[in-house]
């Protein structure tokens, strides 16, 4: 069947026949990108301001990134671990430079990334805490989002989120975000870990509070637990830092990665740790058949290097300032709050204004691509290679929509 034919009205009919019902998108069906831009079918043009919940950071299609990967196309794409393939040492050692560690192991997804962090630190309170057996605790927040499998939805707060997906595993405390007391309170004996996201993307653009992170950083310290930092959505440049961490002037001691590691072409993900940490991984403990593969890792490289090359940490935190600063300049009756850090921006819509969902579709009429995130928030979280032009061109139609 030759899909240029059809329109999107036929393509949205046929996804939802034949597609699992998982996710409510806009009616928008894309089928052309570059840059900040994408096309649907009929040649209308969009502002993407999703960027795939942040795996676009160095915006579609981005030149360098798609060369790196005809280029890798056309020679190695698979190897599986059981060999060695040439991408892959330069690829880890391009990582552990940018995050100052010593240690990384690749997989696909961010849920991989994370589930391989849960082992990680289960494995070195065992084997190096002393940690009695299968008693491990993992201290995470409330409304957090790590991924979809079945450990990790275990520990979400979001009750859609484990609703009919149980029985789960033990083995993961829950505490206020953005609340130190309540960290120190919750680390005990078998405590290994906690696992947090500097920001909290999915939960609405929480911004905890200032030193937030340094604090923590500061208790797991001095308690022997793991700070096991998620900067999947995050990382890479999105927040005006390469790595969110960065403001508290820290480093965890396992970092999460995932998203625009793969340059918007292709997942990739992994953690980084000290040698320390990640030596209580040995041959057979874990693994994945694409996880490290060299697609991946020549795409992962590329996709760093534009990001590091093009300053685009800079020029999140200089896009995101004026970004921010123009959106709550807006006179709106429906904004609550604006808030968010480099180009990662929420804007919270009042209640009595009703949900966020109709002002993104209001948006989408306009040539303005945004999705809300937990009822009352619009993300906006454009590629970071946006220029003020495009910011204005958006704030236009935002402020529109908002008032
Ligand atoms: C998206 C995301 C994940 C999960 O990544 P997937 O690639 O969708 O599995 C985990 N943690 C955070 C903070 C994320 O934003």
């Amino acid at each position: 069947m030759d899909t240029q034919q059809l329109s999107s009205r036929d393509l949205i009919k046929l996804a939802e026949t034949h597609g699992a019902h998982n996710y409510h998108p806009l009616p928008v069906v894309i089928s052309k990108a570059s840059g900040v831009w994408v096309w649907d079918v009929e040649g209308k043009k969009y502002m993407d301001m999703l960027s795939s919940y942040s795996a676009l950071n160095q915006g579609h299609l981005h030149p360098r990134i798609v060369d790196a990967a005809r280029r890798q196309m056309e020679r190695l794409t698979l190897t599986s671990r059981a060999f060695h393939n040439d991408q892959f040492g330069p690829f880890c050692e391009l990582l552990c430079k940018i995050s100052s560690q010593e240690s990384v192991l690749l997989m696909n997804t961010g849920a991989e990334a994370v589930e391989t962090a849960i082992k990680a630190a289960r494995k070195w309170g065992y084997r190096i805490k002393g940690v009695e057996p299968d008693k491990a605790e993992i201290i995470v927040c409330e409304n957090n989002f790590h991924g979809r499998t079945t450990t990790i939805v275990g520990f979400s707060s979001e009750h859609q989120y484990r609703d009919g997906f149980g029985p789960f595993g033990p083995g993961f405390k829950m505490i206020p975000y953005s609340d130190l007391e309540a960290l120190e309170r919750a680390i005990g004996p078998s405590t290994v870990g906690f696992l947090v996201e500097p920001i909290q993307g999915e939960a609405g653009i929480i911004v905890p509070h200032e030193g937030y992170i340094g604090e923590a950083a500061r208790i797991c310290k001095e308690n022997n637990v793991l700070l096991m930092l998620d900067e999947i959505q995050t990382g890479l440049g999105r927040t005006g830092k390469l790595f969110c961490y960065e403001y508290d002037s820290i480093k965890p001691d396992i970092l999460i990665v995932g998203k625009a590691l793969g340059g918007g072409l292709y997942p990739v993900s992994g953690i980084l740790a000290s040698k320390d940490i990640m030596g209580v991984f040995t041959p057979g403990d874990h693994g994945s058949t694409f996880g490290g593969n060299p697609l991946a890792c020549a795409i992962g490289s590329e996709a760093v290097k534009v990001i590091v090359e093009e300053r685009l940490d800079e020029r999140a935190a200089q896009a995101g300032s004026y970004f921010i600063e123009r959106l709550r300049a807006i006179q709106s009756p429906h904004i609550k709050e604006v808030r968010g850090k480099g180009l990662l921006i929420g804007i919270e819509v009042k209640e009595s204004s009703g949900t966020a969902r109709p002002f993104c579709e209001r948006l989408m009429e306009l040539g303005i691509l945004a999705k809300e995130t937990h009822q009352q928030v619009i993300r906006f979280a454009p590629p970071l290679v946006i220029d003020q032009e495009e910011i204005d061109w958006a704030l236009e139609r935002i402020t529109k929509v908002l008032t």
